[in-house]
């Protein structure tokens, strides 16, 4: 399994990195991103912490570790310029907050976050035909999330993805142990969201292109 948005208490998740790491080996998870929440008020503290202990449980624990961030409530103006500064400080998987139909998220985020140098497009809510397009273009993937509420309009996100051709990732959004992936999660999670449950393999290579992406060092991350 691959899970490439997570939090940890560098934000506002319950564990420390390494304990939150730790448990998705135990779940026999073969890679996992730390995307912890971050703005133009935290950026260049969260990213380098997760830089460092990425390597060092990629190193020890046979997993492995991204260090990421989700852009959180950046002016959506600005979401192109805070990606470019998040991948300085080293952030490789970088996801932004989308408009989930649970939260008050600035309209415009997802279509600026598709536009935008980015991996994943988080809880999008609504996509529309025309964000759908660009993250196609893009290559950016379009997250299902297993996350309770925004997870209400996975079945429309896939639908609409999938029409346009952008490609669909698998994501927890995991904020406690419980959150993380599991067979039984895996399988609830596509059914809801109107996917065959053979569909996962997609969704796995999906999120192998995004890492092989960084491995290689491709697009100089
Ligand atoms: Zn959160
Ligand atoms: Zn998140």
């Amino acid at each position: 399994m691959i899970d490439l948005h997570t939090h940890t208490f560098f934000s506002d998740g319950v564990l420390i990195p390494s304990e939150l790491v730790y448990r998705a080996k135990f779940l026999n998870y073969a890679a996992i991103a730390i995307t912890d929440h971050i703005d133009y008020s935290n950026m260049d503290f969260v990213i380098p912490k997760i830089v460092e202990v990425s390597k060092v449980l990629t190193d020890n624990y046979e997993i492995f570790v991204l260090p990421g961030a989700e852009l959180t409530y950046i002016p959506p103006k600005l979401i192109g310029a805070a990606t470019e500064k998040c991948r300085k400080l080293g952030a490789k998987i970088i996801v932004v907050h989308g408009e989930t139909k649970a939260e008050t998220v600035p309209p415009q985020t997802n279509l600026s976050a598709v536009k935008a140098d980015i991996d994943i497009l988080a809880h999008p809510g609504f996509l529309s035909e025309e964000e759908a397009e660009i993250a196609a273009k893009n290559d950016i993937k379009i997250e299902i999330t297993t996350r309770n509420f925004h997870k209400k309009t996975n079945d429309a996100v896939a639908r609409v993805a999938l029409q346009k051709s952008a490609k669909l990732v698998l994501n927890t959004d995991a904020h406690q142990p419980d959150n993380l992936l599991t067979k039984q999660i895996i399988k609830e999670t596509l059914a809801a969201a109107g996917l065959e449950e053979n569909y996962y393999e997609i969704m796995l290579k999906n999120s192998r292109e995004i890492i092989s992406k960084y491995q290689k060092g491709a697009k100089e991350r």
